[in-house]
């Protein structure tokens, strides 16, 4: 884990806003999420189920059915051009080639009835038509070794269900970027497996990212995980970004509530001593059906005040690129005048 300051900005996603039209209401699954990753660097988004992070990059790979969801709002700028205005034909070049998508899951993005080799081939085929078939077989099985998968060879004419959950891990990353992608989303990728190979499937991917320069969006619950391997984090409450910060700065100075319940949740070898329980956020994460214009984090926080419940917080530069949107950090004036207008609000209401 490294940041890369002189890289190259790969992907850069501007105030996107993806809601969901339900009986119930509007649900702003991901309201104005703002983020850049750059060559080589791993950032991590984190939050509990239903904060909007899957949902955050679904709408990058551009794949949120619709109806009922539909992308509302911002830009996803890559290589110089947002990809919410491509035609589904131009985006079908780079779904699954230029960023590439690996799931929890192995079988969601692998078929259990055809060899490993006529799925890698394929794949590079689809996107590289001027690539014959013995060449497309030798990328890929520099691919399996570059994974790890012993007697590559082989191996590579069994079938998906040959091989075990940590080998099949390794199998779809090796797809995912037999391609070259520019940019690797992992949903979650590792939450199925144990332990130990959880880790080496991370470092795996930590390696490559370092090795071909490919920007990696890690999709977890586990702020754990983004310790070791990410550069920067993004938290994600709500549909929103409530925190932003380089690894080591978010560790180092955790500011939102949320961001340090978070942290005072994972287990430490240091400090959690057998038998004793772990910490966990009270409460349940929110209905984000038509959420009131508040800070949707107040009925969980041991710090809220009376401004918290009536509007959402700005967003505030702590400095080094660390960005927080809690009304801690606002000062007096700001809370007043918020307070005033909310009042103002609700009478004419
Ligand atoms: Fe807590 Fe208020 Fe900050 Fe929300 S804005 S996290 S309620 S202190």
């Amino acid at each position: 884990m490294s940041m890369k300051p002189n890289a190259k900005t790969v992907l850069e996603v501007k105030d996107l806003q993806t809601y969901f039209k339900t009986d119930a209401g509007i649900v702003k699954a991901v309201d104005g999420v703002s983020f850049s990753v750059r060559e080589g660097e791993t950032i991590g988004i984190v939050g509990e189920s239903g904060s909007g992070k899957s949902v955050t990059n679904l709408s990058l790979m551009r794949l949120i059915p619709s109806p009922p969801g539909k992308i509302v709002g911002g830009e996803v700028l890559f290589e110089g051009k947002d990809i919410l205005k491509l035609t589904e034909k131009q985006m079908r070049s780079i779904r699954g080639n230029k960023i590439s998508m690996i799931f929890q899951d192995p079988m969601t993005s692998l078929n259990p009835f055809l060899k490993i080799s006529t799925q890698m081939v394929e794949t590079i085929r689809l996107h590289e038509k001027d690539v014959s078939k013995q060449e497309a077989l030798k990328r890929s099985i520099e691919m399996l070794k570059l994974v790890g998968i012993p007697s590559a060879e082989k191996r590579i004419h069994s079938y998906p269900h040959q091989f075990s959950g940590g080998m099949r891990q390794r199998v779809m990353i090796a797809q995912a970027l037999s391609c070259n992608a520019e940019v690797l989303i992992a949903d979650e990728p590792t939450t199925a497996l144990d332990v130990t190979i959880q880790a080496q499937i991370l470092e795996l991917i930590a390696k490559l990212s370092d090795k071909m320069g490919t920007a990696v969006i890690l999709i977890t619950h586990d702020l754990g995980v983004v310790a070791g391997m990410c550069d920067q984090v993004c938290v994600m409450y709500a549909g929103k970004i409530v925190e932003k910060a380089e690894t080591d700065e978010l560790y180092a100075r955790p500011s939102h509530p949320y961001t340090e319940g978070l942290i005072k949740s994972v287990p430490r070898m240091d400090t959690t001593k057998k038998g004793n329980r772990l910490f966990s956020i009270e409460g349940q994460p929110p209905n984000v059906i038509d959420l009131p214009p508040c800070c949707p984090f107040h009925p969980r926080c041991h710090k809220a005040m009376d401004v918290c419940r009536q509007a959402y917080p700005p967003v505030k530069d702590l400095g080094k690129g660390h960005e927080v949107a809690c009304w801690l950090f606002a000062d007096e004036n700001e809370k007043q005048q918020a307070l005033k207008e909310a009042n103002v609000k609700e009478k004419a209401e």
